[in-house]
């Protein structure tokens, strides 16, 4: 298993929906990676699932591609997406960006949730959006992920999880706390009913995602150099005041501490899901 030693840096043109900073004419614009330099077309950095064909290196992924990488073709059928961030605490600015993010991202809220098949294997499926408030975990995040786990549990479905967040969403103090507990109590209730959850932790997530949901999984994957951390690491150096050992944060560094089970690259992540859903069919019984 292929496992790369870097740390994932922000956005990219793929980040920014496509549009390369390369001429406008261009019909397969070239973007370079941050991690080998090398410059590759768009298209075949797409048909390598969005990852460098070079090195391997992992671009930030959007909910929808992720979930064409992921899901069986035409079976994702989405749900809960009327439930919709408000403003309770009236926090200044924060109306006006959630309409600025949305306009941004093409997403009303920053996860995704319905059903889907991968290879085969039905289940409900989440998939967090980097490009709203990359992922923030407010009150709509929270109640669509509750959601998607209690429908999970009455329909007696495993449940695969995509993560990416910078924890719970300020804007929002502590109604966006409190989702840690109450996503928590949700993933508790669905594992009590013998059913299988499987997040899939992506670069990066941090803060109350990381101390919630995305670390209550039955079995934990990673994607290669995602930052997987609770607090910055710039912050955990300034207050312990102590040089941090190389490699803080990776899902390298998490594998070898035993917080995640397995690094698995963006190809092999349909076939390695498929097979861990198949193996883990029929827990209700
Ligand atoms: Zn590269």
């Amino acid at each position: 298993m292929p496992i790369l030693n870097f740390r994932r840096r922000p956005q990219n043109e793929l980040e920014r929906g496509g549009r390369s900073r390369a001429r406008a004419d261009q019909t397969d614009p070239e973007i370079s990676c941050p991690n080998c330099h090398r410059s590759w077309p768009v298209s075949s950095v797409w048909a390598n699932y969005n990852t460098c064909p070079g090195c391997g290196w992992h671009y930030r992924t959007g909910a929808r591609q992720r979930i064409s990488f992921t899901a069986d073709e035409d079976s994702f059928e989405e749900m809960f997406s009327d439930i919709v961030s408000t403003d309770p605490l009236k926090f200044p600015g924060y109306t006006k960006k959630l309409s600025v993010v949305r306009a941004a991202s093409n997403e009303k809220e920053a996860v995704v949730c319905g059903t889907a098949s991968i290879g085969g294997q039905k289940c409900a499926l989440f998939v967090m959006e980097p490009q709203f408030m990359m992922g923030s975990m407010g009150a709509a995040v929270g109640e669509r992920i509750v959601r998607l786990f209690e429908y999970a549990a009455e329909q007696e479905l495993p449940v695969v999880g995509f993560t990416v967040s910078g924890g719970a969403r300020m804007q929002e103090g502590l109604f966006s706390l409190m989702q840690m507990a109450k996503t928590s109590g949700a993933v508790l209730k669905h594992s009590e009913k013998g059913l299988f959850y499987l997040p899939v932790i992506t670069g990066p997530t941090t803060g109350g995602v990381t101390a919630s949901f995305a670390m209550e999984g039955d079995i934990i994957l990673a994607e290669p150099g995602a930052t997987i951390g609770f607090a910055g690491a710039r912050v955990v150096e300034q207050t312990t005041r102590k040089p941090l050992p190389k490699g803080f944060q990776t899902a390298e560094s998490m594998l070898e501490h035993g917080f995640v089970d397995a690094i698995v690259p963006r190809n092999r992540q349909r076939k390695v899901i498929a097979q861990l859903l198949r193996l883990h069919t029929g827990g209700v019984k």
